[in-house]
């Protein structure tokens, strides 16, 4: 969709402004049961089945706040570098929707959980912070499907299931200055939200939604211009194609001599365009007030603190740590710590083998290879890290070569065998003992005198040849190199 932008405003012209970005993310938190009552959060339940009372906001019913959503949404300001507040506030945003039964969703406004954070992540090889300005928490609505058609008219459904699933949303300082920024920062942000286990965000079922706001300014400009609210990027590739419409849409107006309108936009996938949908509504409209039904929400320091000593190592500090502790280059640094899970395989190979730098490249070759060609996730690989270390070190003492290695290593993933075992069985091992290769070589060497007498006349390429034999009789299983040293030591002194 760059040619969309382009048709709009000439890179010459793209070159003269700057693009501020500042975007309101909302996350999924991945409690078992709904923020207030005890339904489950389970996706893809039958459409209103998962719903009570209180979700579906029937008059008397009351919330209960879940404490592991306010565990999960501290853990995830705290990872954010946030400041969490010792009491912040429940709020009524009041407003009508199809999906919205008890017409106000339960969010926080003036008070919020946590603020003053920021996310730090590279871009080009350099690190870029993007500033946090408040995370909250907050429950979901419910989805209308507009997919039932009857009669050739077209129908709207209510799925209530949705209601009440925890939220948090993170609002971003509008620090975010291209398209490649905003999704560099995304990728960030999602990869600790899931090393946290606070969501799997899953873009495809909304567990991950983002919204940016938009404006354009003269490079150079001190001010920010007029933004514009563009919804409804819910993957990364939209997300990056939307920000890069809009901000050439916006220089266009702009070139034209016209005026930007704060406004909502929706992207629109089909014609990768933004559309205006609704002139930006000011927060008062939603007439925000104190949730009376719940108490404030306090988090003492002691509980605070106990939440930020159960977290995981994040992404930024695990990817310092393999560059320095394990010598491994950014590339490599980068697929290993794509996730927690594989981050930590990797980690107890490396243990077991006694050689990180080999480690990583069997686990990126070897076992990635295999888990995408059988389709398995790496939480069932036949293979535990620890039997993939022992196998790494094998090849390393010379007791398998390289390419037996990847014969057992195959044989390991379709057994569930540790190596020991499958080497054992086949007598696999590699021949590195000197005394049994000496031996061979011996045999080798007394029955071919005619080769023998040709290298003794000056024609070295012969020595192949010999190699060649003792693999033979070895059945591939001595070690190459060993089996060269030993027969040019051998050719060299004459009693042979
Ligand atoms: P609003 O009152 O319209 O909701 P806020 O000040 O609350 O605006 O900011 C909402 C989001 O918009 C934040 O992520 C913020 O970083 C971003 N933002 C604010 N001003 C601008 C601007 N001029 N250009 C781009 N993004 C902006
Ligand atoms: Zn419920
Ligand atoms: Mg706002």
């Amino acid at each position: 969709m760059a040619s969309r932008a382009d048709a709009l405003a000439p890179p010459e012209v793209m070159a003269r402004y700057e693009a501020v970005i500042g975007l309101e993310v909302h996350v999924q938190l991945a409690t078992r049961t709904k923020i207030f009552c005890g339904c489950p959060t389970s996706f893809g339940a039958p459409p209103n089945t998962n719903v009570c009372p209180v979700c579906l906001g029937l008059p008397g019913a009351l919330p209960v706040m879940n404490r592991r959503a306010v565990e999960m949404a501290v853990q995830a300001a705290l990872a954010l570098n946030c400041r969490v507040n010792p009491v912040s506030r429940m709020a009524r945003k009041n407003y009508f929707y199809p999906d919205l039964p008890k017409g106000y969703q339960i969010s926080q406004y003036e008070l919020p959980l946590a603020e003053h954070g920021w996310v730090e992540y590279e871009l080009e090889g350099a690190a870029r912070r993007v500033g946090i300005r408040r995370v909250h928490l907050e429950d979901d609505a419910g989805k209308s499907l507009h997919e039932g058609f009857r009669d050739s008219e077209r129908y709207t459904y209510v799925d209530l299931n949705r209601c009440g699933t925890p939220l948090i949303e993170i609002v971003t300082e509008p620090d975010i200055r291209s398209s490649e920024e905003a999704y560099q920062f995304l990728t960030e942000l999602k990869q600790i939200m899931q090393y946290l286990e606070v969501s799997s965000c899953d873009m495809e079922k909304g567990h991950l939604r983002c919204d940016a706001n938009i404006s354009v300014r003269l490079r150079g400009a001190s001010e920010f211009g007029t933004k514009t609210e563009v919804k409804n990027l819910n993957s990364f590739r939209f997300l990056r194609m939307a920000l890069d419409y809009e901000i050439a849409r916006q220089v266009a107006v702009l070139e034209d001599g016209g005026r930007i309108e704060q406004e909502t936009r929706l992207y629109d996938v089909a014609s990768g365009t933004t559309v205006g949908m609704r002139t930006k509504e000011h927060a008062h409209d939603y007439r925000y007030f104190p949730e009376p039904d719940l108490l404030p929400l306090r988090v003492s320091d002691a509980w605070r603190e106990r939440l930020r000593a159960a977290m995981p190592e994040l992404p930024a500090a695990k990817r310092a740590r393999f560059r320095s502790e394990f010598g491994l280059r950014d590339y490599d640094v980068e697929v290993l710590t794509a996730s927690r899970e594989l981050a930590e395989y990797f980690e107890r190979a490396a243990a077991a083998s006694g050689d990180p730098v080999e480690a990583s490249k069997w686990v990126q070759g070897e076992l990635l290879g295999a888990l995408k060609a059988a389709g398995k996730d790496l939480a069932v690989s036949p293979v535990a890290p620890e039997q993939l270390g022992e196998l790494v070190a094998m090849v390393r003492q010379g007791h398998l070569s390289g390419k037996m290695a990847k014969e057992v290593f195959a044989k390991m993933f379709a057994t569930g065998e540790p190596a020991r075992v499958i080497v054992e069985r086949e007598g696999l091992r590699q021949i590195s003992d000197a005394g049994e290769l000496e031996r061979v070589v011996d045999e080798v060497l007394a029955a071919n005198p005619k080769q023998l007498e040709q290298y003794r006349a000056g024609k070295a390429t012969v020595l192949g040849f010999f190699v060649g034999q003792v693999m033979k009789a070895t059945r591939g299983q001595a070690n190459p190199q060993a089996v060269q040293e030993l027969l040019r030591r051998k050719l060299a002194s004459p009693a042979s």
